[in-house]
């Protein structure tokens, strides 16, 4: 026969917290909390089981379940020494749900239940106390009323206002008990005028309408929405508990509460919560009186704690927040009552808290000896390490929403909309605090983007120009806000009816993608001790290393700072529009001889070498891998008619010629036209040059520092294994004529990106002449999915609503399609050079899902944007500890 209900409490302990499944996360709970020695009031609770036969049978029950809860109800009787429907002294009983998971959105609560016109007069006499036995009455009316029966609660509201405007009172507690039986028969008769029928009498009729209520709320609405919203299989059910009623309302020396055994928002190792004296549960979140803090450490002026006005319970709770913690190795949420000085525990569960609190939580506790720390790694959301490095919006600040884009680099900015990158970077030398507003940004922009705050554009995704050049910055940045309305002749914004001049103040929090009107308060990161420390222990189980995209030395420097093992990817092309290079490169691009070209990127040699000197002396002997120019050429040149002539003046050529060589450089697109290795291919002075200033920094720093770097030289963009032996040859030839000129040899390697699907199908052939691959997962997954990067974002939120797409592919890598290709160009590669080198670099190599994945695929690392690191550090970690991450998609 199947089991269908579970007792717990007084000596009968029938389920075990790893059982929530079957018992839903209370009822687990409860029963282990009673297993362990706590003080629980004895009850039962009916099977997530028996929900789904509910459901399946249109709110038929298995046969044998009436005769299990009977007997079930029973035993309580005898623990309790009570009986239910008994007119002296009857058994009053709680009913609530409890879902595997905590669920808003169905059936609550429903206490005292048991009691009727009779029960009442009886729970006087065994209470001997009228008033309390009379409220216990209208509250259970009220919550049955409401929850089971469906009546509105405005309705028993009115009921109570009436009562106390007659009795004179502003509070409950001043109604006497002939007030609350008023109450308590106004209340039936409302009920009955609504639903048509007497409110019910019968306990046990009482009981059934209440279980089924719990089960009936599985399927309304709102709990269907929000199974929708967080992955919850219908299939799970809710159980139902049962429990016999303790009372914290029965006097001076009675009282419930919530709270935590930590603080949940800073993690403090201090009992935090609330209690009311003389109060049933609701009371407490109810807000009709103030709650009073537990711990003394934590009460205010005129505030009594549970610690001071109820000694003997108050220490008997800290006992049980000691036992519980040891048990659970974790910081629980509880609930409990006091009835007459004694304490009961009516629930536990792991609590919800910040990401600072987690952080200190995971700590002290494996510091505690609670857990090791391994288990200290496992605890923290990597994710949640994005708010402990940023500033953040302050909850309690108040705000006005103006619109939406998508979250694109994490941390809240403030400050003047501004319309261009010079103005950002004019006003910023001011000290002004601005916030660069473009409908899509471009290299052109980066002064002012690195000027800016915080960046906003209404075009683009998550791996946008704005969005990946903000990440490496660490400037919040809202991309893609389409309803955001941007004109730069009006030098104005519009967004939801409100329009904001240049000048005027936005706030962008770029965590949620939100931008809303004027400033909106922030509080300041704070890093702790604890978080070097966790840092530490991720770092003893990681196995993969954690580089940075960086080119330029304050990135670097910012991302040793933050534990980066090297740089996985350097952008060259971001170090060519310097005002004071940007000229040459533009020289070069109107040549129309080699010879010119030649004379163009000579001067370009200084800078690029100096550049990589730099870079090579922060990461002082760890590997840095340079990838030769990528763009296509029209990105360097300007595209304004006013710019043109200035730039054409510049460089002594005619406006004409200027016009010309810009249509010729331009594509339809772009992204799959003459870029990457192809303009190396067909340029190789461009090759010659870039490898040039590599070896020649090398060489220096090697001389200065004695150390010599290990520069990874790498192409982009390949396509055949043809392309990179023509680019290796190139490259190889310089190294030679450096270290001939110099008379000193290093060590380098050559290698690729991999960010084409033919590139990663024929990654056997590409291996044979790379030192390593990095994988470019933002180009590869623009292409294998055949998605713009630059406008995807104009739908791709209206795949992921739909659920056409799980997330956004540029974000969280797409492990079936994009990730075999990972995969298979790995397996490929490493069969035919055993020790090839492998890595990411998109920026999927920042997210801890798409980490996760690359553990699985036994990548030597990831590489991110600086602010990152630490999240990269943690994500790799917890990777490894669960022994070689998730391969599924
Ligand atoms: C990539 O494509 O993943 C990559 C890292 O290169 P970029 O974003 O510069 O195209
Ligand atoms: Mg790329």
């Amino acid at each position: 026969m199947t089991q269908w209900v579970y007792g717990f409490g007084a000596g009968r302990n029938e389920g075990r917290a790893d059982m929530r499944n079957l018992l839903g996360g209370k009822g687990a709970n409860l029963a282990e909390m009673a297993s362990i020695g706590l003080p629980v009031p004895p009850g039962f609770t009916i099977t997530t089981e028996v929900c789904t036969h509910y459901t399946k049978n249109k709110g038929q029950y298995p046969t044998e379940l009436d005769a299990q809860v009977q007997a079930a109800l029973a035993r309580i009787e005898d623990a309790v020494g009570a009986k239910f429907g008994d007119s002296d002294n009857p058994l009053l009983v709680s009913v609530r749900s409890g879902a595997r998971v905590s669920m808003p959105g169905m059936m609550d609560t429903v206490l005292n239940l048991g009691l009727n016109d009779v029960t009442v007069e009886g729970l006087a006499k065994a209470s001997g106390d009228q008033r309390f036995a009379w409220d216990s009455y209208r509250r259970f009316i009220q919550m049955f009323g409401s929850v089971v029966l469906g009546v509105d609660h405005h309705r028993f509201e009115e009921i109570i206002d009436e009562a106390k405007m007659a009795a004179g009172a502003t509070e409950d507690t001043q109604l006497s008990s002939d007030d609350w039986r008023r109450v308590a028969d106004e209340y039936k008769h409302m009920v009955q005028q609504v639903t048509g029928n007497p409110f019910p009498q019968e306990p046990t009729a009482q009981l059934w309408a209440a279980i089924g209520a719990v089960f009936g709320s599985w399927m309304n609405q709102r709990a269907i929405t929000y199974r929708r919203l967080h992955d919850i299989p219908e299939e799970w059910g809710t159980a139902v508990n049962v429990q016999a009623m303790v009372f914290g309302n029965m006097g001076g020396d009675c009282a419930t509460g919530v709270c935590f055994t930590r603080d949940p928002s800073t993690g403090e190792n201090i009992f935090y919560g609330e209690y009311l004296i003389n109060a049933q549960g609701e009371d407490v979140v109810a807000g009709i009186r103030t709650p009073q803090p537990m711990s003394s450490l934590k009460a205010k002026p005129g505030e009594r704690s549970m610690e001071e006005a109820m000694p003997q319970a108050y220490a008997e709770l800290v006992a049980v927040r000691a036992t519980l913690e040891k048990h659970y190795a974790d910081m629980q949420d509880i609930e409990f009552t006091v009835q007459r000085n004694k304490l009961y525990m009516l629930q536990t569960r792991n609590g919800k808290r910040t990401a600072a609190a987690s952080l200190k939580i995971a700590v002290d506790m494996a510091e505690e000896g609670l857990i090791d720390r391994k288990e200290a790694v496992k605890r923290v959301n990597p994710s949640a390490l994005d708010q402990l490095l940023h500033p953040t919006l302050d909850p309690s600040a108040p705000r006005k929403l103006l619109g939406r884009g998508l979250p694109a680099s994490p941390g809240a900015a403030c400050g003047v909309v501004v319309f261009s990158a010079d103005e950002a970077e004019a006003r910023a030398a001011k000290g002004e605090a601005v916030i660069l507003v473009r409908i899509e940004t471009s290299p052109e922009d980066i002064h002012g983007m690195h000027a800016a705050r915080g960046i906003l554009t209404t075009r683009g995704g998550m791996t946008s120009h704005a969005a990946v050049v903000a990440r490496g910055m660490g400037r919040p940045c809202v991309a893609g806000a389409g309803g955001v309305v941007v004109d730069y002749s009006a030098q104005a914004l519009s967004a939801g009816g409100v329009t904001v001049q240049a000048g005027g103040t936005i706030t962008l929090d770029g965590a949620t993608g939100e931008i809303f009107a004027g400033s909106v308060a922030m509080i300041e990161p704070k890093m702790s001790g604890d978080f070097a420390t966790l840092m530490t222990w991720a770092d003893e189980v990681r196995r993969m290393k954690v580089r940075t995209n960086a080119e330029t030395p304050l990135d670097a420097e910012t991302a040793r700072k933050f534990g980066a093992e090297g740089i996985g990817l350097c952008r060259t092309e971001h170090m060519f529009f310097d005002p004071e290079r940007i000229g040459a490169v533009r020289q070069m691009i109107m040549s129309e001889t080699e010879g010119g070209r030649r004379d163009a990127l000579a001067k370009l040699l200084p800078f690029q070498r100096k550049d990589f000197e730099d870079l090579f002396r922060i990461m002082a002997g760890l590997p840095v891998t340079i990838r030769l120019l990528d763009p296509p050429l029209h990105e360097f040149l300007p595209h304004k008619d006013e710019e043109m002539a200035e730039v054409a003046e510049s460089l002594g050529a005619d406006v004409q010629t200027m016009r010309r060589r810009a249509a010729d450089l331009a594509e339809a697109n772009p992204m799959l036209g003459h870029r990457g290795c192809r303009l190396g291919i067909t340029y190789p002075e461009i090759t010659e040059m870039q490898a040039r200033a590599i070896f020649e920094a090398a060489v220096t720093i090697a001389k200065e520092t004695g150390k010599a770097p290990v520069p990874e030289v790498m192409v982009p963009l390949v396509m055949t294994r043809k392309e990179l032996e023509i680019c290796r040859a190139q490259i190889e030839k310089v190294a030679e004529q450096v270290f001939a000129e110099t008379g000193t040899t290093i060590e380098y390697m050559i290698g690729t990106m991999i960010e084409l699907p033919r590139a990663a199908i024929t990654a056997d052939k590409i291996a044979e002449c790379a030192d390593f691959f990095s994988f470019g997962t933002n180009d590869l997954t623009q292409t294998t999915f055949g998605l713009s990067r630059d406008d995807a974002g104009k739908f791709l939120p209206l795949y992921v609503e739909k659920g056409i797409l799980p997330k956004d592919p540029f974000v969280s890598i797409d492990i079936e399609g994009v990730g075999a290709l990972v995969q298979t160009a790995s397996e490929k590669g490493r069969k035919v050079k055993n020790a090839l080198k492998l890595g990411i670099c998109g920026e999927h190599g920042g997210d801890p899902a798409s980490i996760s994945f690359c553990e699985s695929v036994g990548l030597d690392y990831v590489s991110c944007s600086p602010y990152r690191v630490p999240v990269a550090r943690l994500a790799a970690a917890q990777a490894a500890l669960s022994g070689g991450g998730d391969r599924t998609a």
